[in-house]
């Protein structure tokens, strides 16, 4: 394990620093800002923030100069996401399109899609959505059951789409979806499944918000209606839609972990505060559990660092990633287990002597689900059993 960054790194940082410091106004570092602007003016201001960053050239930080990217190291990769989550800059709006559809696009789109997708994406000009959970279909995506009819009788060539989706991030902000589609009537399983970018903005396509339990709605519900797909926008071959959605969740697998380290750790630091003005600091069971996830955190660090190791030493990490993902979101909920235990039966207050709670509060609450999303711990455990053991299914 290498635990250092080359002089090109650390120059890397020194900008990266300059520019975030000069261009996060003071005010959105304050806690609670962000929950105070409400869900749509909160995305404005975060779409437009990361669309000037992208224009000072600090995204795409490992993608090929070619679709618009800096061309770096995955040490500068990881250096953005440590200063990132370090200055509290605003999370990315577009995830699922920057994470996943961009580098599936540079592998297997055409040449139009490269054109059409990458650089509108880069710049936060179009807001992606990920289709692939239905009511009937989540762990086990191949039983998903929308389908799509091919019509070739009037001046175009498209697809009319009908079914529904569930658990879409964005789905009330998206401009397109990325959609699993079974275009083979009659087809089971894995076969017959398409890939197809939907336009959201069409009468077809009705995006409704599902209300979280902190109040956010940062996910809705995605019903097709006769939408129209033109055959083109078939992301991979027709038919071939299982095989570039493997490649497509492939590209979480590089994700080393340090962006989370470098959160939490923060967030851990607030919740040690939070146990000192409460006097909580002193109970000798509360000083345990913040030591255990503390060495938990550090664990983190430690396995991102070996992570960023391999892949910049060029080797594919492949079903080890799933490993990543348990590690740092059970990490993640065991740190808002203890803050649960350390307000005890303050839980229900807003603020404790001058310490506005309600953004832990919202965090607490999101930690439930980092170990559902992205393949659930259950089948992530499953994964390493079979795929990295050699485990019998
Ligand atoms: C915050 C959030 C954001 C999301 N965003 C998106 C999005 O943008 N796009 C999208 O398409 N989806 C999204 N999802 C959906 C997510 O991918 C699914 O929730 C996830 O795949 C689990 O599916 P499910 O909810 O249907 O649960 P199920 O698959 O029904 O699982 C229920 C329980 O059974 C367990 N289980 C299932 N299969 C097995 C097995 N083989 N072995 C052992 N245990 C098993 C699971 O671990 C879980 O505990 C999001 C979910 C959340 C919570």
């Amino acid at each position: 394990m290498d635990l250092t960054y080359t002089q090109a790194e650390e120059d890397f940082r020194r900008e990266l620093r300059s520019w975030l410091q000069a261009n996060i106004p003071p005010e959105w570092t304050r806690p609670g800002f962000w929950e105070s602007l409400g869900d749509d003016e909160s995305f404005r201001v975060r779409r437009d923030w990361e669309r000037d960053k992208a224009l000072a050239g600090f995204a795409g930080i490992s993608w090929p100069t070619e679709y618009g990217g800096r061309g770096g190291t995955p040490g500068m990769k990881a250096i953005y996401d440590e200063e990132t989550v370090q200055a509290n800059a605003p999370r990315t709006v577009n995830a699922l399109g920057l994470t996943f559809l961009a580098p599936t696009v540079m592998a297997i789109g055409s040449d139009a899609q490269k054109k059409e997708i990458i650089g509108p994406l880069l710049r936060n000009e179009v807001i992606w959505c990920q289709g692939f959970s239905e009511p009937g279909a989540g762990s086990d995506l191949a039983a998903i059951s929308t389908r799509g009819v091919r019509d070739g009788s009037g001046e175009s060539d498209d697809f009319v789409v009908n079914g529904q989706k569930v658990w879409t991030t964005n789905a009330v902000h998206g401009d397109k979806i990325f959609a699993m589609v079974r275009t083979e009537p009659g087809s089971q399983r894995h076969r017959g499944i398409s890939m197809l970018l939907i336009d959201m903005h069409q009468p077809g396509v009705d995006a409704r918000p599902l209300k979280q339990m902190s109040g956010a709605s940062e996910f809705g519900e995605v019903f097709f209606d006769d939408a129209r797909v033109p055959v083109t926008d078939s992301l991979g071959d027709i038919g071939d839609g299982w095989r570039t959605a493997m490649l497509l969740l492939s590209f979480e697998r590089g994700a080393s972990g340090i962006a989370q380290y470098t959160e939490f750790r923060r967030q851990y630091d607030e919740i040690a505060a939070v146990a000192r003005k409460l006097g909580r600091d002193r109970d000798p069971v509360v000083r345990d559990e913040l030591a255990r996830v503390l060495t938990e955190l550090e664990c983190l660090r430690l396995h991102a660092m070996h992570v960023l190791t391999q892949v910049e030493q060029g080797r594919d990490l492949g079903f080890e990633a799933s490993m990543t993902k348990l590690q740092w979101s059970e990490a993640f909920q065991d740190l808002w287990e203890v803050y649960d235990h350390v307000l005890g039966e303050d839980a229900t207050l807003d603020a404790v002597d001058g310490i506005d709670l309600r953004p832990l509060h919202a965090q607490a609450m999101w930690s439930r689900s980092v170990t559902i999303w992205g393949g659930s711990s259950q089948v992530q455990r499953n994964v390493t059993a079979e795929r990295v053991l050699g485990l019998p299914r």
